[in-house]
């Protein structure tokens, strides 16, 4: 039953000394059908049958069978990884391709640490890595956030003499970045003979990683300058991301029209990230004619879109754009439902929301999270039912986090409520969140009632635990720059020139009626003194660096980093009226639009 064949050498023309390779084999063994039936498996069990074939035939030493049997299994998407390990075991002398392999499959799976040990193996045989090698180590690494071991193969890399490939010069970008050492991932960019467009997007991406939204426009506007007409995708998405978090529309818009000179059809993924940076750069109707454009909407679309118009306080149409998307098919998932919730609460929707509360446990069969636990309770404690707002956390089959106690503490401020406020106070300190913004909270509760002994401890227990307040400050865009500005600065160039223009704004504000509102400063000092202090907010500061930079009746638009004090949301308002501007606030949580001395929340935030 059993012969002899010989097999073609090109196959094996790395056994040792490239002699002919004969191995008996049952007749039935034809490699060519061989590698045929290999590539047909579909299911471990098929391939478990060609795997014993090869058992049963006895060729089972032979590097090239074996081989393909290993990336068959690890790279494959019915493949199994602990098979194939089980394979790659009982090859000899594994060549690097097996390790590549191996190391490739093992990062697919999300086996980091396999993977790196693999490399070590790999090393400790003194089989020679390549640049296949690299990419994936690589990527472990900055998966496993090691940045140190990624320095050592990053030697290992010159070692090799493979510094100057582009794809592994990508790859330790990425690493770098991802691991937030953006230094070293600029070394690496900056030492590149030739980038390719994924090195320029690695090199963005890594200052995505690090939140420097700026350096990321910057490199794009090198990018294009060099020349680098054609842009990914996936760039364009970290730098929208970018004008997100900067607030600055100006800029979004030119990529979008990057985008629509160099992609003939954006793809959803793109459209929603366009959607997010206009809804959250201030410019919702832009956003929403994105979105009615869009031939294709997945549930990411509606969910972007439904929180997009919630921080903008137009609830009812998110609840249409919801209803729109289960007329669609698309079963709303726990994420979608924080946007109507939150929707609801940014609204005042209260009965909605309750219902929609009912419609998500009991229709959809979603068990509330804690966020959606937080958006109900700030959406009750809006409202001012507060007593209903304490229950519902007390009817909580979770573990009520801080965010929660915290939204449940400023309605209390709200509604002037001590005696709960107390409640969500003291549960605050217990979580041990020490941040700084709850005890103050607290004492400004306090202050309101007069009860300025109580308002003393809380400063001494701050002072105790050393809390410093987060310092507070405001962007702005003019001229397709962004500036920012912190309360009380005056390091800023041109200072006095602000500082002036706050003069004159103050002045004129007081004329028509504005009264500085001084209970908002904490600080034991005089009232002139408190008024100096609510004076140079940054929200101000950047406020009178808008009027002086933009022409007359352009609106302003300003992104800050902690909720609005409500003298400076008073003297928005009054702003927006006398130098006839629209101002778009934006903080961590939502939107004001300031038009003709009054605000899209009414006065409810
Ligand atoms: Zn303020
Ligand atoms: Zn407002």
């Amino acid at each position: 039953m059993t012969g002899t064949i010989v097999l073609s050498q090109t196959h094996f023309s790395s056994l040792p000394n490239n002699q002919p390779y004969s191995i008996e084999l049952c007749n039935s063994f034809n490699e060519k059908r061989w590698l045929c039936l290999l590539k047909r498996c579909n299911s471990m069990e098929e391939f478990k049958q060609v795997h014993a074939h090869v058992l049963k035939c006895g060729i089972f030493f032979d590097t090239f069978c074996m081989s393909n049997l290993v990336a068959t299994c690890a790279l494959t998407k019915w493949g199994s990884m602990d098979y194939a390990c089980s394979i790659f075991t009982q090859i000899d002398e594994p060549s690097s391709f097996d390790y590549n392999t191996m190391i490739r499959g093992n990062v697919n799976d999300m086996k980091l640490e396999e993977a790196l040990l693999l490399y070590v193996d790999m090393i400790e045989r003194g089989v020679e890595p390549d640049k296949f090698t690299y990419p994936f180590v690589l990527k472990a690494c900055s998966l496993l956030g090691v940045v140190d071991e990624g320095i050592q193969v990053h030697g290992h890399v010159f070692k090799m003499g493979l510094e100057g490939d582009v794809i592994v010069q990508n790859s330790l970008i990425n690493m770098y970045g991802k691991c937030g050492e953006i230094k070293n991932a600029c070394d690496v960019f900056n030492g590149m003979d030739e980038k390719s467009v994924a090195s320029w997007s690695a090199i963005i991406g890594a200052h995505a990683c690090v939140e420097m939204w700026n350096e990321c426009l910057m490199l794009l506007g090198k990018m294009s300058s060099e020349g680098r007409c054609r842009v990914e995708e996936s760039t364009l998405v970290n730098v929208l991301s970018a004008c997100t978090h900067l607030g600055s529309p100006d800029l979004g818009k030119c990529i979008h029209g990057i985008l629509l000179r160099n992609i003939s059809e954006l793809n959803v993924v793109v459209k929603t990230s366009l959607i997010d940076m206009y809804v959250k750069s201030g410019c919702l109707e832009k956003g929403l004619r994105v979105f009615k454009n869009m031939s294709e909407k997945n549930r990411y679309s509606y969910t972007v879109m439904i929180s997009g118009l919630a921080i903008h306080g137009r609830g009812k149409e998110a609840l249409k754009v919801f209803s729109e998307m289960i007329e669609e098919g698309l079963a709303p998932d726990d994420v979608v439902y924080v946007g109507v919730f939150s929707a609801c609460s940014h609204a005042g929707l209260v009965e909605e929301g309750l219902q929609c509360f009912k419609s998500m446990q009991f229709e959809h069969k979603i068990e509330p999270t804690v966020q959606h636990y937080g958006c109900m309770v700030d959406l009750l404690g809006r409202f001012g039912m507060l007593k209903e707002a304490y229950e519902l956390i007390k009817s909580m089959s979770i573990k009520p986090n801080d965010v929660i106690w915290r939204s449940l503490l400023s309605a209390c401020k709200v509604h002037h409520n001590l005696e709960i406020g107390k409640i969500a106070a003291e549960n605050l300190f217990m979580l041990n969140q020490n941040n700084s913004g709850d005890y103050l909270v607290l004492a400004n509760m306090y202050a309101k009632a007069q009860k300025w002994d109580d308002v003393a401890k809380i400063r001494t227990k701050l002072a105790e635990r050393n809390l410093v307040q987060t310092p507070g400050f405001s962007l702005i865009e003019a001229k397709r720059k962004v500036y920012k500005f912190v309360s009380q600065d005056k390091s800023i160039p041109q200072w006095n020139i602000i500082y002036e223009m706050i003069h004159q704004m103050e002045w004129q504000l007081k004329f028509e009626g504005y009264i500085p509102d001084t209970s908002q400063v904490l600080l034991d000092v005089d009232d002139e003194e408190k008024k100096e202090r609510l004076k140079f907010h940054s929200q101000k500061l950047a406020i009178a660096f808008g009027l002086i930079h933009t022409s007359e009746g352009s609106p302003l638009r300003i992104t800050r980093n902690l909720r609005m004090c409500s003298d400076c949301h008073t003297y928005t308002k009054y702003i927006s009226m006398i130098y006839e501007r629209e101002i778009t606030v934006r903080d961590r949580l939502r939107f004001h639009h300031f038009k003709n001395g009054s605000c899209s929340c009414k006065d409810y935030w």
